[in-house]
């Protein structure tokens, strides 16, 4: 899956997800990358959060819009990013998933669970700006 978080000069807060799906899928399964709170959400107001794991089970509980709202509620993206993943985790331990979150002043965090560590890039400025990977460790 690639998650993509943009915020605009404007601030404009753009979210989207596209993926190969999952090993051995089904045919006709959709899984969460294109479901709206489940692979991706954005809301001008907060910030946004993408998704990339076992879109079986994400989609059932809507990660990224969980992330947001955690936003909303004031947490930072690293703790807004957690406390999503741990809300899947308590229903399924072997849950294997990540979140980026960023909110609107462009700040971001990252979290997430089966795994050792996620790495995801970031850039800030234009297009002449170099890009950075960036690691949460699981
Ligand atoms: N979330 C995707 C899916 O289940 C897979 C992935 O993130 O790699 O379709």
């Amino acid at each position: 899956t690639i998650g993509m978080i943009v915020v605009g000069p404007g601030g404009q807060i753009y979210a989207g997800a596209s993926t190969n799906g999952a090993t051995h899928k089904i045919p006709g399964r959709v899984g969460d990358s294109p479901i709206p709170g489940a692979g991706a959400y954005a809301d001008n107001e907060v910030g946004a959060a993408v998704a990339t794991g076992d879109g079986d089970i994400m989609m059932r509980f809507l990660p990224a819009l969980v992330a947001v709202e955690g936003l909303r509620a004031g947490r930072t993206p690293t703790e807004a990013a957690e406390v999503s993943m741990q809300r899947i985790v308590r229903h399924y331990r072997d849950f294997s998933g990540a979140l980026v979150v960023v909110d609107r002043f462009g700040n971001y965090g990252a979290a997430c669970v089966g795994m050792e560590k996620f790495p995801y890039s970031v850039v800030n400025g234009d297009a002449t700006q170099k890009t950075r990977v960036e690691y949460t460790y699981c």
